[in-house]
């Protein structure tokens, strides 16, 4: 009957209190078991030590759990954790995470591959295979949550394989799951959906009410070059893209944080930082200044320090706006922004 298992992880507790009801067993087992899953981490029945012995082999015999199988764990050198995850079907999807003084940051996938194709990225690649499902997004949070337990997960980034906007159901379920306060009661403000510019997407979410932060690929404020590097651009080019983020800040908190891959001979010009400025200037926003990661078989080249320092200094000049710098963690590993590239995957074609 393995086939008529239910996924205890996403199944509501109304559900649950109405199996229970149904096999005449007590409400608060109801409780037990999601302080089980959602404040230990524990997905399995055998451990749920409160529970009686025949009432978890009914469990057993009626639910079960969906989490991603933990291929493989890379740990590096400065803490960071990557994490190569099997699915069902057996595609693989890599999910990181990041260590930082008290906070543990997780950045994790919302697709198998990515459909808009920036030609720096390594995700890219491999094309869009599908979406993840809702089990499968919170399946990624809830493995690395029992992973640091009893450390808790502070901050979650979809900035891993794919394009958050484009499967934007799921991602915002998933969200409002996670958000309940009979799961883990994450506040939806720690969490940043990170896109490369889906318009009609961060229309959708500006009325969501849903109070997450919003990051934006940038990477280049002159649309040429960045129709260049993202595609995405020719069809959401940059006018258009603003218009909505000004409109989407009118609507949130939080000011919306810029991603900039900083490239070589490419975007780091005097006139990229003016088109730059230009751009970001009337948009409450942090900048968020990234040196591209090396991907095997690209043309690009990483830019030194001395490159890196010059580039911030000229772009902060009279700039009212934070801009940080993110040294790349877990490079030794593969790890680092658009290196998420299942290895794997190309391994078994
Ligand atoms: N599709 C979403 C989320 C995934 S990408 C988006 O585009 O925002 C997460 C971040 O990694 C993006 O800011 C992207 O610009 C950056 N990135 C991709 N490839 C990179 C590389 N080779 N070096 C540095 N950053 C990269």
């Amino acid at each position: 009957m393995a086939d008529d298992k239910r996924n205890i992880l996403l199944l509501s507790k109304d559900d649950l209190n109405a199996f229970l009801k149904r096999i005449s067993a007590k409400a608060y087992i109801a409780n037990q078991i999601y302080n089980w899953i959602f404040k230990k981490f524990v997905f399995n029945f055998d451990e749920m030590l409160n529970i009686s012995k025949d009432m978890r082999a009914i469990l057993k015999s009626e639910f079960y759990f969906d989490l991603p199988e933990i291929s493989t764990i890379q740990k590096s050198n400065d803490g960071t954790k990557k994490y190569l995850l099997k699915l069902k079907d057996g595609m693989f999807i890599e999910m990181v995470l990041i260590p930082n003084l008290k906070k543990n940051t997780v950045c994790i996938s919302s697709q198998v591959g990515c459909a808009r194709n920036c030609n720096f990225c390594a995700t890219a690649k491999l094309g869009l295979v599908r979406n993840l499902t809702v089990a499968e997004i919170v399946g990624q949070i809830l493995l690395v949550s029992g992973d640091l337990f009893p450390n808790k997960l502070t901050n979650i980034v979809f900035m891993g394989m794919g394009e958050p906007l484009d499967n934007y159901d799921n991602v915002v379920e998933s969200i409002r799951f996670i958000n309940r306060e009979d799961t883990l009661l994450f506040s939806p403000r720690r969490i940043t959906i990170s896109t490369s510019g889906v318009i009609p997407g961060i229309e959708r979410l500006a009325n969501e009410n849903l109070n997450v932060k919003l990051a934006v690929s940038l990477n280049s404020a002159i649309n040429e070059k960045r129709d260049e590097i993202m595609p995405i651009n020719t069809t959401y080019p940059l006018e258009k893209l603003k218009n909505q983020l000004l409109n989407f800040r009118k609507k949130s908190n939080f000011r919306i944080t810029f991603e900039y891959i900083m490239i070589a001979n490419f975007n780091m010009s005097n006139s990229d930082i003016k088109a730059l400025r230009k751009f970001v200037g009337d948009i409450s926003c942090k900048i968020n200044l990234i040196p591209w990661n090396p991907v095997e078989n690209l043309p690009y080249k990483s830019p030194s320090k001395h490159e890196i320092e010059n580039f911030r200094n000229k772009l902060s000049e009279n700039l009212n706006f934070a801009i940080t710098l993110r040294n790349s963690r877990g490079q030794d590993i593969d790890a680092a922004c658009g290196q998420l590239v299942a290895k794997k995957i190309s391994r078994e074609r």
